[in-house]
């Protein structure tokens, strides 16, 4: 096979937030990008697989940086955890990865899973015996007993544990960091407030106290990882921030003050529109409990408002969608992307925040989030004109083909073996 492809005539959304390029063609040689730009600008090169792109819009591959890989976007998530053999889960999470790709998602960030199957998964990707995306895993994430990570009723345990790892004080935490620094984690996912999945108002308290989560942070930072922090109000943001914390997800309270917060320290915001979406959309039919649904609903606007704040005043916003968690299927990046157009984002600058910001927060921008050459060939198709309809990337059989290091891993939404 040629070790060369070229990816011709359709429009192009470099990733990088400029005005798409009608006519473009991308060059990929050895699974680097050599060209990115108009067709005519130069030659088609020789002896090249030819991936036809007429009609169709050329973008990077789309990045979810919030994702729960061993989860099946159940609407009962202690059933999910509690209902399955490990052994079966980790089928599910090969056929998981393979949905993700199929539908334009060629990275992603995983913030707690079971037994460290993403982690496994990450390094199974990497010797080519599965296939899916890049993944940064987080492995366990840490919560407190009786936190918004720990899922499970106290009445039950299972021999490989839960979604997190539970801890309580100072040196438990310092402990629970470093087995997921053993375990192989790119990052630590920290749960610090209540959810919108939580009763009685905890979406409005914190969970670590300020010497846990300091001890957490310190001991993740000297290990070299970065930290991802769960957090809905307004102390818990402001705390993650203050901490040095590199991402803060979902933050359906991040206010203007937390903005101007972030924006200082250079922290990222996922505020994962497309699970609260999920959820007010079709969380009644599927019987989740009122007061989860009210939850996200008392809440939503706002939310909307926050995070075209944040984008406006230049805070780095990601593209998460929570799937895998409730009523959020795998392979849902696009419907983070038509959310933040919804917000008030426009087409290429929410197409940005799904490849280059978020590649940038992953610290993997000199490798992949853009076409441009010397980044690697990730890539993907999509039928007809993205600028038009962005809904298109929310279908995975809108993807013609989806490339990962210049090789086609999956084509009209189904990934290839
Ligand atoms: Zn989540």
């Amino acid at each position: 096979m040629s070790q060369s492809q070229v990816i011709v005539g359709g429009t192009l959304l470099d990733g990088t937030g400029a005005d798409p390029v009608k006519g473009a063609m991308v060059v990929i040689e050895n699974g680097e990008i050599v060209f990115a730009g108009k067709e005519s600008a130069r030659g088609l090169p020789r002896d090249a697989a030819r991936i036809d792109a007429s009609g169709a819009s050329i973008l990077p591959g789309l990045m979810d940086v919030h994702v729960h890989i061993s989860l099946n976007a159940p609407a009962d998530l202690v059933a999910e955890v509690v209902g399955r053999p490990l052994g079966q889960v980790a089928f599910e999470v090969a056929a998981n990865l393979r949905q993700t790709v199929a539908a334009g998602v060629t990275t992603i960030r995983t913030v707690s899973d079971l037994a460290h199957l993403d982690i496994a998964a990450r390094d199974a990707i990497r010797k080519g015996i599965a296939i899916g995306p890049r993944i940064h895993p987080c492995g366990k994430g840490l919560t407190t007993t009786g936190g918004h990570g720990q899922l499970l009723p106290c009445w039950l345990c299972q021999s490989h544990g839960e979604l997190s790892e539970v801890v309580d004080g100072v040196d438990a935490i310092r402990r629970a960091v470093r087995l997921q620094v053993q375990a192989g984690a790119a990052w630590i996912k920290l749960f610090q407030t209540g959810g919108v999945v939580d009763p009685e108002g905890r979406i409005d308290a914190e969970e670590f106290t300020p010497s846990e989560f300091a001890a957490a942070v310190e001991t993740a930072h000297t290990a070299g990882l970065p930290v991802a922090v769960h957090a809905h109000n307004r102390a818990g943001i402001l705390r993650s921030i203050a901490e040095g914390c590199r991402s803060i997800e979902h933050g359906m309270h991040f206010d203007e003050e937390c903005a101007a917060a972030a924006r200082a320290k250079g922290a990222y915001y996922v505020p994962t529109l497309t699970v609260m979406n999920r959820i007010i959309r079709h969380g009644a039919q599927a019987g989740i409990p009122d007061y989860m649904i009210k939850n996200v609903r008392e809440r939503l606007t706002k939310h909307h408002q926050y995070v075209k704040h944040a984008f406006d005043i230049g805070v780095g916003l990601a593209c998460g969608t929570d799937a895998g968690s409730l009523l959020t299927p795998h392979g849902s990046a696009g419907r983070e992307v038509a959310h933040f157009v919804d917000c008030g984002l426009s087409v290429p600058q929410a197409v940005s925040a799904a490849t280059l910001v978020s590649a940038r927060m992953l610290k993997a921008e000199d490798k992949v989030g853009s076409l441009a050459g010397g980044k690697r060939g990730d890539a993907i198709v999509v039928e007809g004109d993205v600028m038009a309809d962005v809904r298109r990337l929310e279908v995975a059989g809108n993807m013609r083909a989806v490339m990962v290091d210049g090789r086609v891993v999956a084509r009209a939404g189904h990934a290839l073996s």
